[in-house]
């Protein structure tokens, strides 16, 4: 009725492979919330990239129409300083207004490079607002497809692990409980890597080398074997039969 040990171990690689493929898929489920956050992160920056832009260039335009009023009054100021010029009483009232005509022209014109500049800057910001706000949305599709590709993953991760939860079960049930309680208990002492193959007289948890008693008492498959130099539990498998 029950297995015989040499299936009963056969089940153990079992168990201990769907174990680890359940410890792999929480690893990966566990990092499901911080991988959407990252990619929530990354955008918000690339928005707030382009706001900052948009703000700077907002504050240049305001800076642009100041110096355009600048130049307006400034201009107003020379109209009156040359309808004063008209009716000047004497050389050194003449002078004072003309040298202030001067020096406003000359503010004028500095002001009117420095308009000129800001026109060059916020001509060449928005362009490169402009190809950003295209990347932008480029990019915010792209999140959206990874966030859906990692969801979907996780939706996967979630079914197949329902399903090995089941066949760990059914296998469970294939193994005496005292064999699984020892298996638990290697397990809680070693680590996941708990039972493992001897391959040409070497242990694969420890690369170390069976002797050769030991070795033949593996062969025979008919009681449960532990490496002598790890611990763990070890099993043999003729070549003709299909590796782990
Ligand atoms: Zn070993």
């Amino acid at each position: 009725m029950s297995k015989n040990i040499k299936e009963q171990i056969s089940c153990l690689v079992k168990l201990q492979g769907i174990e680890t493929d359940r410890f792999n898929i929480n690893i990966r489920l566990d990092k499901v919330q911080g991988n959407l956050e990252d990619l929530d992160i990354k955008l918000k920056a690339f928005e707030q990239e382009v706001e900052n832009e948009t703000d700077i260039i907002d504050e240049i335009k305001i800076q642009y129409r100041r110096s355009e009023s600048d130049t307006q009054e400034n201009l107003l100021r020379v109209q009156k300083s040359r309808v004063r010029l008209g009716s000047v009483k004497n050389n050194k009232e003449y002078q004072a207004l003309i040298k202030e005509i001067e020096e406003l022209d000359n503010k004028n014109s500095q002001i009117e490079d420095k308009m000129l500049e800001y026109l060059d800057y916020i001509d060449e910001t928005e362009k490169q607002i402009g190809f950003k706000k295209k990347a932008l949305i480029a990019f915010s599709k792209e999140v959206e497809e990874e966030k859906n590709n990692v969801i979907q993953k996780s939706e996967e991760d979630k079914r197949r692990l329902v399903e090995l939860n089941r066949e760990r079960e059914e296998t469970l049930k294939e193994i005496d409980s005292p064999l699984v309680d020892k298996y638990n208990m290697v397990r809680e002492t070693v680590g996941r890597i708990t039972i493992v193959r001897v391959k040409d007289s070497v242990c694969l948890g420890c690369n170390m080398n069976m002797p050769a008693q030991k070795y033949n008492e593996l062969q025979r498959c008919d009681s449960l074997q532990f490496c002598p130099h790890c611990h763990r539990i070890i099993y043999w498998k003729n070549h003709n039969e299909r590796s782990e």
